[in-house]
């Protein structure tokens, strides 16, 4: 099956009470026994409810996995993955990583003393410095937030391989559309379906895919020991949305690579960082593994004025000002003064999040509205 049959198809079969086409809502907590232990699949919700696993079948069919796990949120997932390992391991992450990962890991998972290094993932000889025999896992963003770095998928596998360590890579910016981590090597791969695969900016969840048995033996284990699992309402509105994810992605993709063609091309405009751009600097790398480019790309105005980006932002009419990406709609933010005000400047400035930088979700909206929108923000 392809791609774009699997978002619609992939793992889904009509409803067996009544063949319904959409699996339902199944609101229910419990389920009933003939006799204790009799029960047909289903025992408590927690553990399983049939619109989640409806909904984990097509995680797992659409990033090519052959098991999937929906949480409550995309970092209930990250915790949950964290969880395999033991105090005294040690992970290595991407530098440039969601601020709330971050958080999760040096403010939750270091009490526990598991040991994060965080560093530059582009050369992989930096990944390889930090490996030692208690590293157990490397944690990888591509692309990242909100500098649009390309970290090869592939290169970092075959590293992980070597020394049998775990890889799991963030996939939420890219989606399955445009990068299926698992066929390039990674063990686990996870979302904060929050966002593309969601896809409408009304449901908070996270998700995971995996092939190997043992590991998806241990995730399910984690997933019904600690709970963070996501309800049924919320697995039927994931499920509604990945079935156009690939058109609102080739949309995304569209919009995102004419956007950037707009801002390279006004003169009030310093950098634009989006990865299909030739001047990227990881432009090759992202051209290998990825489909095409996304719908996530940050810009610099000159002067670098902290004031002057905090005007372009407020003065954006279609583009809402606010946190999140992935949605229909077309938001954009002002890291500086939003997710990385709590960094340090000095800190900030050196993976790029300078005073002007602006982070742009582009949504599927027409195009010459987007571009007039952002060109008054700018000369306003
Ligand atoms: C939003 C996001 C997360 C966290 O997901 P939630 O659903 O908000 O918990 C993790 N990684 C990336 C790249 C994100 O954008």
């Amino acid at each position: 099956m392809k791609f774009n049959t699997k978002t619609i198809h992939g793992g889904q079969s009509p409803d067996k009470a009544y063949g319904s086409v959409m699996p339902p809502i199944y609101q229910t907590s419990t389920y009933a026994q003939t006799t204790p232990g009799g029960h047909k699949g289903y025992e408590y919700s927690r553990t399983h409810n049939p619109t989640r696993d409806a909904l984990e079948k097509s995680f797992a069919s659409i990033e090519n996995g052959h098991y999937g796990l929906a949480f409550g949120s995309g970092l209930a997932a990250i915790d949950a993955v964290i969880k395999l390992l033991k105090p005294g391991d040690e992970v290595i992450s991407t530098n440039d990583l969601y601020g709330g990962t971050y958080r999760l890991f040096t403010k939750i998972f270091e009490k526990f003393q598991i040991k994060f290094h965080f560093t530059g993932m582009q050369d992989t000889q930096q990944i390889e410095r930090c490996i030692n025999l208690k590293t157990k896992l490397i944690w990888v963003e591509t692309p990242t937030n909100p500098m649009l770095n390309i970290i090869d998928i592939k290169a970092v596998s075959a590293l992980a391989k070597k020394h049998s360590v775990l890889l799991a890579v963030d996939n939420t910016f890219a989606t399955p559309y445009l990068q299926r981590p698992l066929d390039l090597g990674a063990d686990i791969v996870m979302h904060s379906a929050t966002k593309y695969l969601g896809g409408h900016s009304d449901v908070v969840m996270g998700a995971l895919a995996v092939n190997d048995k043992t590991l998806a033996d241990q995730l399910y284990f984690i997933q019904n020991a600690s709970g963070a699992v996501c309800g049924p309402q919320d697995s039927f509105l994931v499920l509604r949305g990945i079935k156009t994810l690939h058109v609102r992605m080739q949309r995304h993709c569209e919009n995102g690579r004419a956007i950037a063609n707009f801002l390279m091309a006004h003169p009030m405009i310093e950098n634009v960082y989006w990865p299909g751009l030739p001047s990227h600097p990881n432009h090759q790398i992202a051209a290998e593994q990825m489909e095409d480019f996304g719908g996530m790309l940050s810009f610099t105005t000159k002067g670098n004025n902290y004031h002057k980006a905090l005007k372009v932002v407020e003065r954006l009419k279609v583009f809402t000002l606010a946190e999140s990406l992935g949605g229909v709609e077309s938001l954009a933010g002002h890291p500086a003064s939003m997710t990385h005000a709590s960094i340090p400047k000095a800190e900030r400035e050196k993976t790029g999040v300078v005073d002007s930088l602006i982070r742009l979700s582009v949504g599927i909206e027409d195009i010459e509205d987007l571009k007039a929108d952002l060109m008054q923000a700018l000369e306003g």
